[in-house]
């Protein structure tokens, strides 16, 4: 047996903890211990819900099959986010995961779709895309493409507490040792690293290197090393959450629905056992009673509990890896859940983090590099959320007027002229949000560019016409022979 020479602790156990922890039982060798504090007492913060696809190399590098994890997280399959009224009310368009049209010759699709609606011939953008034709169908299925249509990708909804739970047993049964505590005291060491904690009952446990997975708190990371908070908030005006779950009134689509409301924007999240709702709203335009009001009166069946209210601050930590501190999950930042972008940064911070594995104290340039990588991620996200936002028409209601003529970051405000300029969208390759789903929320969004690539020029009406048929067609071919999502789902569900 190796002795063991890295200890690694992880601090809280919500989603970010038990992630955090089967991901690293899963792949460091031997010579690491990894054992998991958590406080039942605490408990934690309890929604969040809706994920994108690399959710799915996550499970797989973990060896989870997939029909246990939709059984015991008690989820759904997930095609996209509808987003409707955000551009004015009435008015609807999805993000959907997948191609959107396809590249003709040289050129993406976007630069043959904005001249075919300059000439009247464009259908709205979701005709192209299998992805949103299944998800307003009802339908589901893994493992499908058509001709031109490469795989319906996906994602899911799922309950975060019982996929916490399922990890749990994951990571347990690969060896991390869990221990129930409430964590009283931090001890550091000489050269100012974190060398312990304590619990409120006495036990001390040492360690080499922390993950900080405490939520909002960041009780390592912030209360212990002070790292400080970059706040978004004059981007991301939204501050508070009321969530409220309901039961299901009818069949559950199979994506994400975001309904843009007087200060902020509803979620409704369908898993198997019951519909995740919540308002996400400005509480300078919104009073927590109001938010609570206009969610009930919005729910498809009463809520079972009264409305739970969630504060927060958008933004994130100045350092997610701090001395011997990882701040992973909450502890290292929130946007709001618009792209259901959360949990895949947990996933993205603890997968980068096993890249850069220390086995000893770390490197400065290692850790800088590292850290540099993690604000640029949240910077492109926090970017496309606040796309959003700015590009609405809601005019003559305060907050929707607000973040309208609000500034916005160099880096969107280019981004957005580039686009209304000349069609182009360039995301840098490593990117989460890809040209897709960017071109999705520009063109939903009514923002028009002013020119397109002159090669789009070379069709002729008839070809046009023709090849934006073409591509519908084999999107509503490749969706027909799709079962419902709900039989499905069942289906998979019920294999062993
Ligand atoms: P928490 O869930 O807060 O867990 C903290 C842990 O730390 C707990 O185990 C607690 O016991 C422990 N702890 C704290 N202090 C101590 C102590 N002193 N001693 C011992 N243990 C301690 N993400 C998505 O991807 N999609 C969504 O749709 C989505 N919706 C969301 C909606 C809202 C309103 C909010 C607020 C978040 C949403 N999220 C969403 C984010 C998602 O909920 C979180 O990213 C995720 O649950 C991770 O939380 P966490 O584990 O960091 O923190």
């Amino acid at each position: 047996m190796t002795e063991t020479s890295f200890r690694i602790v992880i601090l809280g156990g919500g989603t970010a903890g038990w992630m955090s922890a089967a991901a690293l039982a899963r792949f460091v060798p031997p010579g690491y211990s990894i054992t998991l504090i958590e406080s039942d007492a605490i408990g934690t913060v309890g929604v969040g819900e809706a994920t994108i696809p690399p959710i799915r190399l996550f499970n797989e590098a973990l060896g989870i099959d997939e029909a246990d994890f939709l059984r015991e997280t008690s989820a759904s399959y997930k095609l996209g986010i509808e987003f409707a009224g955000w551009l004015r009310d009435g008015h609807s368009y999805m993000h959907a995961f997948g191609a959107v049209g396809r590249q003709h010759g040289l050129l993406p699709f976007r630069h043959y779709w904005a001249r075919a609606s300059a000439v009247g011939i464009a259908r709205p953008l979701g005709h192209y895309n299998a992805n949103e034709i299944a998800a307003r169908t009802g339908r589901m299925a893994t493992g499908v493409s058509g001709p031109g249509v490469p795989e319906v990708p996906w994602a899911y909804h799922f309950d975060a507490g019982l996929y916490a739970a399922f990890l749990r047993r994951h990571a347990e049964a690969m060896g991390v040792v869990r221990h129930e505590g409430k964590v009283a005291c931090v001890v550091r060491g000489d050269n100012g690293d974190i060398a312990a904690v304590e619990t409120d009952d006495g036990r001390s446990f040492e360690g080499d290197f922390f993950i900080d997975c405490t939520g909002f708190r960041g009780l390592l990371i912030e209360e212990a090393l002070e790292t400080g908070y970059e706040d978004w908030s004059h981007w991301l005006p939204c501050d508070r959450a009321v969530a409220a779950p309901c039961s299901a009134a009818g069949p559950f689509t199979p994506y994400t629905r975001s309904i843009a409301r007087k200060a902020g924007w509803q979620w409704r999240i369908p898993l198997q056992h019951r519909i995740g709702n919540g308002l996400v709203y400005c509480s300078e335009y919104l009073s927590d009673e109001g938010a609570a009001a206009t969610l009930t009166e919005n729910l498809e069946a009463p809520a079972p509990a009264d409305p739970r209210v969630l504060r927060f601050v958008t933004g994130r930590r100045r350092k997610t890896w701090n001395r011997n501190v990882l701040a992973v999950g909450l502890s290292g930042g929130f946007m709001e859940p618009l792209e259901s972008t959360s949990i895949h940064l947990i996933q993205s911070t603890i997968t980068r983090f096993l890249t850069v594995l220390p086995s000893g104290p770390a490197n400065d340039a290692v850790r800088d590099g590292f850290n540099r990588r993690c604000a640029e991620e949240f910077e492109r996200i926090r970017d496309f959320l606040i796309l959003h936002y700015k590009t609405n028409q809601r005019v003559s209601e305060p907050f929707w007027d607000h973040c309208r003529t609000m500034p916005v970051p160099d880096s969107l405000e280019a981004r957005i002229a580039e686009y209304r300029e000349a069609c182009h969208i360039q995301p840098g390759a490593d990117e989460l949000f890809t040209e897709v789903a960017w071109f999705q929320v520009l063109a939903g969004q009514g923002v028009v560019p002013k020119r397109w690539n002159p090669i789009a020029n070379r069709l002729s009406p008839d070809e046009l016409g023709g090849f934006l048929g073409a591509v519908e067609k084999a999107c509503i071919e490749t969706v027909r022979p799709m079962p419902l999502h709900m039989d499905f789902l069942a289906a998979r569900c019920a294999t062993r």
